[in-house]
């Protein structure tokens, strides 16, 4: 009887592998739906509440962010995705809220424009292409 029951189960459940909606997506094929909160690529959510404080650069554990200063209002902020550990702290550390994470995922490239993420620029005359 128990083995009756067992098979009954087995079968249940090969009907079930057929007829139910898989739980996985196909992605890349279909668009990923990523949860509220997922930590995703890093943004500058208002480019003018960034101060260049600094405190986001110090407080990042994986050395993805520089900050390069020519003066107190003229600096770079850069992220790059490739050292980014996404755990957050940055958009922690950042007492402005300048800082945040977005819920899209961050795919791998080769493509050194990708691989460099200005996050701010405030200096000025600073596009390569206008050089001599
Ligand atoms: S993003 Fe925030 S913590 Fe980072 S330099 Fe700008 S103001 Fe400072
Ligand atoms: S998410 Fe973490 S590892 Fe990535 S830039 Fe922010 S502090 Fe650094």
């Amino acid at each position: 009887m128990d083995r009756l029951i067992k098979r009954t189960r087995i079968f249940r459940a090969i009907i079930d592998a057929f007829t139910n909606k898989p739980e996985t997506t196909s992605y890349p094929f279909t668009p990923l739906e990523l949860p509220e909160g997922f930590r995703g690529a890093v943004i500058m959510l208002d480019p003018e509440k960034c101060s260049g404080c600094g405190l986001c650069v110090r407080n990042c554990p994986a050395e993805a962010l520089v900050l390069e200063k020519e003066s107190r209002d003229a600096f770079r902020l850069v992220h790059y995705p490739a050292r980014c550990a996404y755990c957050g702290q940055c958009e922690e550390s950042c007492r402005q809220g300048a800082i945040s994470h977005t819920n899209q995922l961050v795919t791998p490239t080769s493509d050194p424009c990708v691989v460099t993420v200005v996050l701010k620029n405030s200096i000025e005359n600073d596009d390569p292409s206008q050089g001599d």
